[in-house]
């Protein structure tokens, strides 16, 4: 399992996630910092993933590396406390916008989707430093976008987790159409969309959505996960875009990576490709 993350994964600390970041950014590419964990057990452990996030945007922001933070809810507790959830986000982004750093709100299943966008809405009514993430693969995510706040950051992906068919499409063709007008009916909205993917076919049908919208180049830019196609964010790279690399640390990685494989057993095909395709 160490070894299968290795690729995926900066480290258990601090220190080698900013290394990371740092390598990353001498090649051109920018960061997102995560760290690995979700599903806190209880109050203490939840602030004191707070604390550890503050102290990842201040060493970021200090060492002049261009990274923001990326929190799932159940990380800050949702599971515990919508009051909780909100009030830890609150306090980071206070936190952040005092540095000059955005956050963003990350979306997990779709048992935490309403209270993860009521959240955010409320938030984002206070702060201009945050963002939020939707999922192609579920049936609501249209009326999500039309209910968003003006102008927002939104990270634009497929969706890890897999959803039963009554809400969520299943197959991959479906899945790919969505994301593809789902951005086009955000960057005609006024929003600002982070392309989630790794996708090359999807990923320019969106491109080529945004020229003949006539929406500002700097309304989209990509993000990647660390270790995963990386000839791609080359790609984009030298065509002019901004790209960024997701950079996931912490000591939970393993439990991080067995319940990321029993969530979805596709990434265990990625990984095994990837890793075949490396060597
Ligand atoms: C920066 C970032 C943040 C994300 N945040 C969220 C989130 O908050 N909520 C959420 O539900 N989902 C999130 N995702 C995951 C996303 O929903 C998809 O599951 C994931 O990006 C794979 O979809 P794809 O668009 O890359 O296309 P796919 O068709 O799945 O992949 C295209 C190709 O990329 C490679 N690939 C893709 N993923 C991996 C991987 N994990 N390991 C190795 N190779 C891979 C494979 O070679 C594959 O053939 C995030 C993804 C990224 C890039």
């Amino acid at each position: 399992m160490r070894q299968l993350s290795a690729r995926y994964i900066a480290g258990e600390t601090l220190e080698e996630a900013l290394g990371k970041l740092r390598g990353l950014q001498a090649r051109g590419f920018l960061g997102v910092l995560d760290i690995l964990g979700e599903d806190v057990a209880d109050e203490a452990e939840a602030r004191d993933v707070l604390r550890t996030y503050q102290e990842a945007a201040t060493a970021a922001s200090e060492a002049g590396l261009d990274s923001y933070v990326s929190i799932k809810p159940t990380h800050f507790g949702l599971r515990i406390s919508r009051d909780l959830c909100e009030e830890l986000y609150a306090d980071l982004l206070s936190h952040c916008a005092s540095i000059g750093v955005f956050a963003r709100v990350e979306m997990e299943d779709h048992s935490t989707t309403d209270d993860t966008l009521e959240i955010f809405r409320s938030l984002r009514a206070r702060f201009d430093n945050v963002g939020i993430v939707l999922q192609s693969r579920l049936f609501r995510t249209p009326e999500d976008v039309a209910a968003l706040p003006e102008s927002c950051d939104v990270r634009m992906v497929k969706g890890i987790y897999l959803e039963p068919a009554e809400i969520a499409h299943t197959q991959p063709e479906p899945i790919r159409q969505a994301f593809i007008d789902l951005t086009d009916t955000l960057l005609r909205s006024g929003h600002t969309v982070a392309v989630a993917t790794h996708d090359p076919v999807m990923a320019d049908a969106v491109l080529e959505r945004q020229g003949a919208a006539n929406v500002a180049e700097e309304r989209t830019y990509f993000e990647v996960l660390l270790g995963v196609q990386e000839r791609l964010w080359e790609d984009w790279r030298a065509r002019g875009k901004t790209v960024r690399a997701y950079v996931p640390y912490g000591p939970e990685w393993r439990a991080y990576s067995q319940r990321r494989l029993r969530k979805n057993p596709e990434i265990l095909r990625h990984l095994i490709k990837a890793t075949l395709r490396l060597s």
